[in-house]
């Protein structure tokens, strides 16, 4: 292929564009034709469907189900348990939307083969928590995808989705989007009536803990590279809790899971010296949050919390008590098969470490931020909400539709709706499909506008990191440093030290402030500049930088909410130094943030939270 000679532009013409064939994308792709019969419904993915998205590995529970048939939950006690973990803030007419539908998605998943653990006695799910559920499911990716790939038009792998298209007749109202092959370097132009935006979340924003040959050692996919708000930013759709980043506690260097070591194995914690430490932090909390201190169950946040102080305080490393339950041959088989089906990377690490659990109580460490909106975290799209529950100033359209007509999202990509993980957002992406069917038949004859002129010039802009190296190669014998050119791993980790030193990484513990911040801005601004110098060796490097180019916007709208929120909500994910308590009486509120593209000004807002339900 030559540079800007020789590469094909395929149109692809749909009624519905899915962005990303994840969890939250193959169930929007599968519901679209339920309702859309007669559609062109197209999934475009960066990956392959078959095996991508933060599910690709595998998992082992699904976290998030009801199990109202057996009257275990009702949808109203996940939206307590969700605002709950999140310090009072949630969409609470979103989560209740997903929590009514979340069985039904696992009861397709155990339909289409999934296989999934019964409780011998009752012959219901195999509880692993009062959410979760056991599952085999090494193959719970591909399974999804198959019903996606079945449902859809046509799944386009291995486009890289870099910009979304607006339409030129009416402003505010999307018209599909671009991207390019990273195998052929294709250049793909969809034009589409509504786009659902179902790109994943961000991990690499803040600089990992493990760098150098370790760097892919993070808990969450390194693959996840933020378009799921970078795209909607740059079209000018509203974000909100930006500033609500995650921070996990999970096995040191192998970021294994945890959950089914301490719900379904019982184990507990202690520090350094084999002591209990949470009670230690009971009061030091409470001055920060007050009476959230003693809710149940304690908030994921206020749990960190107690651990970075206990480390703090020169009693590390905290180790996970997993000798006394490891002595049952049951829960040892159960221990390590919770690693072969979605992280056997530990069970490498602790062999390469001499770490025998059911000998060692191995280390516990937390991660470095990521941003994600289905975990136990909210950050993301503000979206109107559903038609029978949502409160008015929540409802401005069509369910789960941005504040850009025809625009959708689903699973990490909306914000406000924490807990929904990979059963709830299957089930949002349905939720999307189902509206922006409804979207799309409604449009009816309306002819959407593509701008040629649109297109063709982002696709110089696009392909320019290649031009920029093949011509700034020519200054240079050797080695990867240019006077003109800046290569994607360069980028990245400018972007992840700037996020790691100034806005709340683990170099300064989590802390950030007002003067931090706004210096980490001008930091930003200077990257920002310097990405029209990128130079990209091959297309692998193209995405690399295209990648890098929604995390740098990502991280900026991360910065500007952090900003924004004078308080600390979460200690243990984040502190605002200057601003160190919890302040419910000016911040009981979401973040809300709009970035203009023509301008590149951010214009920043509260909006209230609607407590409806008890
Ligand atoms: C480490 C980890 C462990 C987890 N454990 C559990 C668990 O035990 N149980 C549970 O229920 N949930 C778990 N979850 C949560 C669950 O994986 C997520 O909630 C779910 O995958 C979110 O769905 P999504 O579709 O938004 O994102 P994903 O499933 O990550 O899908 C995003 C898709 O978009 C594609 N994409 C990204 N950018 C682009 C682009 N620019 N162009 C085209 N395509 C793009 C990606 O390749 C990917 O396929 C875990 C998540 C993580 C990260």
């Amino acid at each position: 292929m030559g540079l800007f000679g020789g590469r094909k532009t395929v149109f692809v013409d749909a009624d519905i564009l899915v962005i990303g064939g994840g969890m939250a994308g193959c169930g929007a792709t599968y519901e679209s034709r339920y309702w859309g019969r007669d559609l062109k419904i197209v999934c475009v993915e960066k990956a392959n469907i078959e095996r991508s998205g933060a599910v690709a590995q595998g998992l082992y529970a699904i976290n998030c189900y009801m199990g109202m048939q057996w009257g275990e939950n009702q949808p109203e006690d996940h939206v307590r348990y969700a605002r709950n973990d999140l310090m009072g803030l949630v969409r609470e007419d979103l989560g209740y939307d997903i929590a009514r539908h979340v069985d039904a998605s696992v009861h397709k998943f155990e339909e289409w083969g999934l296989p999934m653990m019964r409780d011998p006695k009752t012959g219901q799910y195999q509880r692993e928590g009062k959410w979760q559920i056991m599952i085999h499911g090494e193959s719970y990716k591909p399974i999804v995808a198959e019903a996606a790939r079945k449902a859809a038009t046509g799944v386009y792998n291995r486009i890289m989705v870099t910009h979304l298209l607006m339409d030129q007749s009416k402003a505010n109202r999307i018209a599909g989007a671009v991207g390019f092959n990273v195998r052929t370097g294709d250049y793909h132009v969809f034009r589409a009536k509504a786009v659902i935006v179902c790109a994943g979340g961000a991990s690499h924003i803040f600089k990992p803990r493990a760098v150098g040959e370790g760097m892919g050692r993070t808990w969450y996919a390194p693959w996840s590279s933020g378009s799921c708000y970078a795209l909607p930013i740059q079209v000018g759709a509203k974000m909100t809790q930006m500033e609500n980043r995650i921070v996990l506690t999970r096995f040191k260097d192998g970021y294994g899971p945890v959950g089914a070591y301490f719900l379904h194995l019982k184990t507990y914690t202690q520090n350094g010296y084999g002591e209990e430490y949470e009670k230690r932090w009971y009061e030091d909390t409470k001055a920060l949050v007050g009476e959230y201190v003693d809710h149940h169950p304690v908030p994921t946040c206020l749990r960190n919390h107690a651990l970075l102080k206990e480390v703090a305080a020169g009693r590390g490393p905290i180790r996970m008590v997993t000798k006394e339950a490891f002595q049952d041959p049951h829960k040892e088989t159960v221990g390590w098969e919770n690693f072969l089906g979605m992280t056997i990377g530990q069970a490498v690490v602790w062999a390469s470490q001499n770490i025998d659990p059911k000998h060692i109580n191995p280390e516990l460490t937390t991660s470095e931020p990521y941003v994600m909106g289905s975990h136990a975290t909210c950050s993301g799209a503000w979206a109107s909400g559903p038609e029978d529950c949502a409160p008015a100033d929540y409802q401005w359209g069509y369910n789960r539709m941005m504040t850009v007509d025809g625009l959708f999202g689903a699973g990490d990509t909306i914000g406000g709706t924490a807990h929904k993980f990979s059963s709830g957002s299957f089930a949002e992406g349905r939720i999307a499909a189902k509206a922006a069917v409804r979207y799309v038949n409604d449009l009816g004859k309306t002819q959407l506008q593509v701008s040629e002129q649109e297109y063709r010039d982002l696709e110089k802009v696009i392909y320019q990191p290649l031009e920029n190296y093949r011509v700034g190669r020519n200054e240079i014998v050797a080695g990867t440093v240019s006077p003109s050119y800046l290569l994607p791993i360069q980028g990245l980790q400018r972007l992840e030290q700037l996020m790691d030193e100034y806005v709340g990484g683990i170099s300064t513990n989590y802390m950030t402030n007002a003067v931090m911040l706004n210096r980490g801005l001008e930091l930003l601004t200077m990257l920002k500049e310097d990405m029209s110098s990128m130079g990209a060796e091959d297309l692998h490097q193209l995405q690399r930088t295209w990648e890098l180019q929604h995390r740098l916007l990502a991280s900026e709208s991360v910065t500007r909410h952090t900003l924004f929120r004078q308080e600390t909500r979460w200690p243990g994910y984040y502190y605002r130094g200057d601003h160190m308590k919890l302040d419910d009486e000016n911040w009981h509120c979401f973040t809300l943030s709009r970035y203009d593209r023509k301008t590149g000004e951010w214009a920043m807002e509260k909006a209230p939270v609607h407590h409806i339900i008890d």
